[in-house]
C-alpha cells in the first residue's frame, strides 16, 4: 500500500516554506520593523486589524528600496545586505536570508510604496506568490518605505483556523513591538489598530530607554531598574541592559533578550540569571530582564531555526557565567543600598499611588494584565473614609489642658466658617485678591476643627465694623449666592501683600505627595502627645503631631487673616501664665540682660491689653482681665485624632522638608515585610 510520491507543486513548497517563517501576524512584524532598522529609519509606525490578519501596515521613514529593485524585492533569496556565504560570518542587519517579504508575499497579498531620497516621485507595487503582479506605479509618498499584508494565510487553511483569536494575536504584535522600542531608545514606534486615534504602544524619539520601559511597562519596574554591563574580550562579548532589584517581582518573568540588536530567546541565559534571583525574590516570583548581548557574528549560530528565535552561540557556558556574576554582584549591591533607602526612606518620592494603581494602559497590554492584579503583599486592606464610632462620641472633658503646645495652637483654631482649605486658594486667585468663594461650600461641611465641641465657636453675625481701606475689603455679595451663603458671614478679602506673600510662600513649599498621604490616611493611634501612627496604602508612618499642628494653625492664620469667627474659651487662656511659659522656651532667645521672667510675663500681658482691639479685628483674639487655669485631662488621644488628624487631612498643606526633617517617617511597607517573611 505504498503511496506514490510525487513532486509537489512549487507554489506549495514555497508556501510551507513560508509558513515556517511566517507562523503568525507578529512574527510577520518582527521582520518588518527588522527591515525598517536595517534601512536607517527614526520613526515606525504599526497599524493593525483583526489582530493584523486583516491588516499589517508599517510605514518608516528609512532609505527606501530603488524603483529598479522593487521588481524582485519579494523574490526568495533577494537581499541588499549580503553577496556571499562568507558574509554571513560578519553580518551586522538583522535580514540576510533575503526571506522575509518572499515568505510574507506567498501566505497574503503584499504592496510596497516607497520612496528613496533621489527620486522623484513615490512608486506602488503588488506581489503575490513572490512576484511582481505588474511594474510599479508612481505615486505620491514621502520618503520611506510603507508596506502593506492583507489577509494574511488567506491560501493556509490550517494555520488561519489556528490563529483564531485577533485579541491574543494583537497582544503578541505590543509585546514584540515594544520590545523593539525598548531597545532601539531613539527611534519613535508606534502601534495602533486601525480606526483608532490612540496608539496601543508609543515611544518618542527623544526618550530614553528607562522612559521607554517606564512608558510600556509602567512605573513600578521602571523605578526599581539597576543598569547593567560587562564584556570580557576573551570571550569577545559585551552586555547591557536594566534589570530590576529585589524590591521587584512578577509572577512570570519578562525578559527582553537582545543578541546582536535581535530579539532572541536562549532558554539557558534566562535559567541561568533567574537562579540568581531565586535568593532574592519570594517565592516563585520572577525579575523584569532587558539585556542586550553583543557577540562577535561568527560566533552566534542564528541559522538555527527559520524563525532565529532561540539562539545558541559560541563559549556559550563561559558567558553565561560571566553574566551570572555580573547579574549577581549588581544585585548585591542594590540589595544592601536597598536596606539603606529603607532605613531614611521617606515619604517623598514614594508614596504616590503608582505602585498599587495599574501601571499604564500601555502595560496592561503588554503584561497581558498581570500588573492589574493586586497581590495579598499590595494589597491595602484600609479605606481611609471608614469613620470610627468614637468620632462621634466627644469626651465631656476640657480640651484645653491638653499640654502647653496644644494649649497654644488650639487657641486659634478657627471655627469651621473660617478654616480655609490652603490648596482651594489657586494661583489665578492669590495673585491679586484672595478670593475665597469656592472655599465656603467645603467649610460649611461638617469636618471642621470645630468639631472638636470645645472650642464653642460662635461666628459674628455679619461684622459690625468692617475696615473698608484697600487692604481689607469685604467679599462682594454676587460671589455667594448658595444656601451656604445665607448663612455664613462675609469673608473679607486681603491684599496685603505680606499675608499674600505668605500664602505663596506655603504653597509653593507644599509636598504634594505628603499631601494625597495625608488627605487619604488612615489614623492608627497615638504613640504619645508628640508622636502618631498613621496608615497609607501599604504603607505605616510616623508623624510628628506636634510639628503638624503647628504647621497646621500657622496656615491657619496665614489663610484666614481677619477672617476668624470669634473663639469664645470656655476657660479664658491664662496670659500670664503663657508668657511664662512662652519664656521658658529657649526659642524665646530670653537671656538675664532682659531682666526677670515675670516682670517680662506681666509686661506682655499689658501689651496684649493694649492691643485688643488690633488682635479682634485682625485674628478675632479677645482679651479680657478674667485670668484662670484649668484642670488636667486625658481627652487629648481624642483630640488629636479627630480633631488634629482630621484637620491635616484638609487643611494642612504640608512642607517639603516634613519629608527630610524625620518629622514624618515610613516606618513600615508592606511589600517589605512579606519579603522579610517569605524568606524566615
Ligand atoms: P532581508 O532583510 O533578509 O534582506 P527581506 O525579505 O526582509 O530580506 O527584504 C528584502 C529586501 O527588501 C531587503 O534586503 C531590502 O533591500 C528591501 N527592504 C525590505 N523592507 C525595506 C524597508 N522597510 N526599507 C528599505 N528596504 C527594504
Ligand atoms: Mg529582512
Amino acid at each position: 500500500m505504498a503511496g506514490v510520491i510525487r513532486r509537489l507543486d512549487e507554489a506549495v513548497v514555497n508556501r510551507i516554506a513560508a509558513g515556517e517563517v511566517i507562523q503568525r501576524p507578529a512574527n510577520a512584524i518582527k521582520e518588518m520593523i527588522e527591515n525598517c532598522l536595517d534601512a536607517k529609519s527614526t520613526s515606525i509606525q504599526v497599524v493593525v486589524k483583526e489582530g493584523g490578519l486583516k491588516l499589517i501596515q508599517v510605514q518608516d521613514n528609512g532609505c527606501g528600496i530603488r524603483k529598479e529593485d522593487l521588481d524582485i524585492v519579494c523574490e526568495r533569496f533577494t537581499t541588499s545586505k549580503l553577496q556571499k556565504f562568507e558574509d554571513l560570518a560578519s553580518i551586522s542587519t538583522y535580514g540576510f536570508r533575503g526571506e522575509a517579504l518572499a515568505s510574507i508575499s506567498h501566505v497574503a497579498h503584499v504592496t510596497v510604496t516607497t520612496k528613496t531620497a533621489d527620486a522623484k516621485c513615490a512608486y506602488r507595487a503588488t506581489y503575490s506568490d513572490g512576484k511582481i503582479k505588474a511594474p510599479p506605479k508612481p505615486c505620491a509618498g514621502n520618503q520611506g518605505t510603507q508596506i502593506t499584508v492583507e489577509d494574511l494565510f488567506y491560501n493556509v487553511n490550517t494555520r488561519r483556523k489556528a490563529l483564531k483569536n485577533p485579541n491574543e494575536e494583537y497582544a503578541k504584535i505590543l509585546e514584540v513591538v515594544s520590545r523593539y522600542a525598548i531597545h532601539n531608545s531613539g527611534i519613535s514606534f508606534s502601534v495602533k489598530k486601525q480606526g483608532d486615534t490612540v496608539s496601543d504602544v508609543r515611544t518618542l524619539s527623544n526618550a530614553s530607554t528607562v522612559d521607554n520601559i517606564r512608558s510600556i511597562f509602567g512605573n513600578a519596574v521602571s523605578r526599581e531598574l539597576i543598569e547593567v554591563g560587562c564584556e570580557d574580550a576573551s570571550l569577545a562579548f559585551k552586555m547591557k541592559g536594566y534589570i530590576t532589584n529585589a524590591n521587584y517581582s512578577v509572577k512570570k518573568c519578562i525578559f527582553l533578550l537582545f543578541i546582536n540588536h535581535r530579539l532572541v530567546e536562549s532558554a539557558a541565559l534566562r535559567k541561568a540569571i533567574e537562579t540568581v534571583y531565586a535568593a532574592y525574590l519570594p517565592k516563585s516570583t520572577h525579575p523584569f530582564l532587558y539585556l542586550s548581548l553583543e557577540i562577535a557574528p561568527q560566533n552566534v549560530d542564528v541559522n538555527v531555526h527559520p524563525t532565529k528565535h532561540e539562539v545558541h552561540f559560541l563559549h556559550e557556558d563561559s558567558i553565561l557565567d560571566r553574566v551570572q556574576q555580573h547579574v549577581e554582584s549588581k544585585l548585591l549591591g542594590s540589595n544592601s543600598s536597598r536596606m539603606y533607602f529603607t532605613q531614611t526612606l521617606l515619604p517623598g518620592a514614594d508614596c504616590s499611588s503608582s505602585e498599587v494603581v495599574k501601571a499604564s494602559a500601555n502595560s496592561s497590554a503588554v503584561t497581558k494584565g498581570t500588573s492589574e492584579r493586586v497581590y495579598a503583599h499590595q494589597m491595602v486592606r484600609t479605606d481611609s473614609r471608614e469613620q470610627k464610632l468614637d468620632a462621634f462620641l466627644q469626651p465631656v472633658n476640657n480640651p484645653l489642658s491638653t499640654g502647653p503646645t496644644e494649649l497654644t495652637t488650639e487657641v486659634t483654631a478657627g471655627p469651621p466658617e473660617a478654616v480655609v482649605r490652603p490648596q482651594d486658594a489657586e494661583m489665578e486667585d492669590v495673585s491679586d485678591v484672595v478670593e475665597m468663594a469656592d472655599v465656603q461650600e467645603d467649610t460649611a461641611k461638617p469636618g471642621g476643627l470645630s468639631e472638636s465641641g470645645h472650642l464653642s465657636p460662635e461666628t459674628e453675625p455679619p461684622r459690625k465694623r468692617p475696615r473698608e481701606d484697600a487692604d481689607i475689603e469685604m467679599e462682594k455679595d454676587d460671589t455667594r449666592k448658595d444656601m451656604t451663603a445665607a448663612c455664613t458671614p462675609r469673608r473679607r478679602i486681603i491684599n496685603l501683600t505680606s499675608v499674600l506673600t505668605l500664602q505663596e510662600e506655603i504653597s509653593n513649599q507644599a509636598h504634594a505627595n505628603l499631601q494625597e498621604m495625608l488627605r487619604d490616611h488612615s489614623f492608627v493611634g497615638c504613640v504619645s502627645p508628640q508622636w502618631a501612627l498613621a496608615q497609607y496604602q501599604t504603607k505605616l508612618y510616623l508623624l510628628n503631631t506636634t510639628k503638624l499642628s503647628q504647621e497646621l494653625f500657622y496656615q491657619i492664620l496665614i489663610y484666614d487673616f481677619a477672617n476668624f469667627g470669634v473663639l469664645r474659651l470656655s476657660e479664658p487662656a491664662p496670659l500670664y501664665e503663657l508668657s511664662m511659659l512662652a519664656l521658658e522656651d529657649p526659642e524665646s532667645g530670653w537671656t538675664e540682660e532682659d531682666g526677670p521672667k515675670e516682670g517680662l510675663a506681666e509686661y506682655i500681658v499689658e501689651f496684649l491689653q493694649k492691643k485688643t482691639e488690633m488682635l479682634k479685628d485682625y485674628f478675632s483674639l479677645e482679651i479680657d482681665e478674667n485670668e484662670d487655669s484649668d484642670s488636667g485631662s486625658t481627652t487629648w488621644k481624642w483630640t488629636v485624632e479627630h480633631v488634629l488628624y482630621k484637620a491635616f487631612r484638609t487643611y494642612l498643606l504640608p512642607p517639603k522638608h516634613f519629608a527630610e526633617d524625620g518629622n514624618i517617617l515610613q516606618l513600615a511597607n508592606l511589600p517589605d515585610l512579606y519579603k522579610v517573611f517569605e524568606r524566615c
